[in-house]
C-alpha cells in the first residue's frame, strides 16, 4: 500500500528551540535536521513527510495575522500533494492561530493539525516526540476534514481550545466542546463530533490586521476608559463580561456609550469571562442592558475564536448587517447555541 504523505509547517516555538543564554530560542536549521533523521520516520505505520522550515522561526507571541496568513498560503499551495498537514508552533498563541486557520481555510477537506511543546525537543522530558508522532499517525490516517489542535493525548476542534496551563503538560482544553479524538492505547476518533467533508476546493481568505479591541470589565471600571477606546477608527470590541453576559446595569454611561457605538457601525461582541458556558443576555436586568445597546451575543466562544471569527468577517465583504448575523451563528464548529 501506498504510503500516507504529510506536510510540516514548522513556524517555530519551544518545540524545536534550543537553550541560549537568554533562554529557549529557535534556531534554524536545528529542529528540521533531527526530525528528518529520526528512526521512527522509517516505521511502516509513519507517514513520509515533508518539512518546510520558515524561514524567521519565531515564538508564537511573535505571531501576526500575516504570520497566519503565509501558513495558509502554504498549505494551499501544497493541498493536493499530501493526506494530511501538521502546523509546528509555539503554544502561547496557538488557540489563536488555530481558530485563526479554522476560518482562513475555506471548504478544508484534509486535516490541518496544529501541535508544539512545552519542553524543547533537546531536552530529555520532552513532550515534543509524543505530540509530533501522534499528531502525524492522525493527520495522515484519519479523516478529520477540520483544523485541529493536538496536545497531551487531545486533539481538540482548534477554535475550541484554549492555553489554560503555563507549564503543565496538559497545556489546553476545550471548555465548551470535547475532544475530537482521545489518544490512549488506542487512537478513539469522535466521528459524531467530526465536520462534515465540504462540497467544495479549498479556498483562503486573508485575515488583515483588524482594528478591534478586547476589553474586561471588572467592578470599578470607569466608563471613561471605553469613551476613549470607542473614540479611534475602532471596527469592533469584544467586551468580557460576568457571568451569563452582564454588565453594571447602574452605569448610564457605559451603556449609552456602548449604545452610541453600535449605532454608528461598531460591532460589539458580548463573551462571558466564564473559562465555560455560554452568553445568554435575556437571563438578569444587568444582561438585557447590553442587548438593548445593540451588543450581540459571542453565545460560548472562546476569547480567541471570537477574536479571529471577528477579524475574519472583517477582512470578507460582508456588510455590517452580514457580519452581525455570522458572527451569531455556526461557521465552522466554533459556537453552540
Ligand atoms: N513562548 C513559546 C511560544 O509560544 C512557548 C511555547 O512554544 O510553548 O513560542
Amino acid at each position: 500500500m501506498k504510503r500516507k504523505r504529510v506536510y510540516i509547517a514548522y513556524t517555530g516555538g519551544t518545540i524545536g528551540m534550543k537553550p541560549s543564554a537568554k533562554g529557549f530560542v529557535p534556531e534554524s536549521g536545528y529542529f528540521s535536521e533531527k526530525i528528518s533523521a529520526l528512526p521512527e520516520f522509517k516505521a511502516p505505520d509513519m507517514p513520509e513527510i515533508e518539512i518546510h522550515e520558515y524561514k524567521n522561526l519565531i515564538d508564537s507571541s511573535n505571531v501576526t495575522p500575516e504570520d497566519w496568513y503565509r501558513i495558509s498560503q502554504d498549505i494551499e499551495s501544497r493541498f493536493n500533494d499530501f493526506d494530511g498537514f501538521v502546523v509546528l508552533h509555539g503554544t502561547d498563541t496557538m488557540a489563536f492561530t488555530a481558530s485563526a486557520l479554522s476560518f482562513m481555510l475555506q471548504d478544508l477537506s484534509k486535516p490541518v493539525i496544529v501541535t508544539g511543546s512545552q519542553i524543547p525537543w533537546s531536552q530529555m522530558r520532552t513532550d515534543a516526540r509524543d505530540n509530533l508522532v501522534t499528531s502525524l499517525m492522525i493527520a495522515a490516517n484519519y479523516d478529520i476534514p477540520e483544523v485541529g489542535l493536538f496536545f497531551h493525548n487531545r486533539l481538540y476542534r482548534g477554535n475550541r481550545a484554549r492555553k489554560f496551563d503555563a507549564s503543565g503538560f496538559h497545556a489546553f482544553q476545550s471548555p465548551n466542546f470535547p475532544a475530537i479524538v482521545n489518544v490512549g492505547t488506542r487512537i478513539k476518533v469522535r466521528e459524531e463530533l467530526i465536520l462534515k467533508e465540504p462540497p467544495a476546493h479549498l479556498k483562503i481568505q486573508k485575515i488583515s490586521p483588524p482594528n478591534i479591541m478586547i476589553l474586561t470589565l471588572f467592578p470599578g471600571f470607569a466608563a471613561e476608559m471605553l469613551e476613549n477606546v470607542l473614540s479611534t477608527s475602532i471596527q469592533g470590541l469584544v467586551l468580557m463580561t460576568y457571568g451569563m453576559g452582564n454588565a453594571p446595569s447602574n452605569d448610564k454611561r457605559l451603556l449609552k456609550l456602548l449604545k452610541e457605538a453600535s449605532s454608528k457601525g461598531i460591532i460589539i461582541v458580548n463573551c462571558t469571562q466564564c473559562y465555560k458556558g455560554s452568553v445568554d443576555m435575556s437571563g438578569y436586568e444587568t444582561g438585557q442592558g447590553l442587548l438593548d445597546a445593540g451588543v450581540i451575543s459571542g453565545f460560548d466562544m472562546t476569547p480567541e475564536a471570537t477574536l479571529t471569527k471577528l477579524s475574519y468577517l472583517l477582512s470578507s465583504d460582508c456588510s455590517l448587517d452580514e457580519i452581525k448575523q455570522k458572527m451569531q451563528i455556526n461557521l465552522r464548529g466554533e459556537l453552540t447555541y
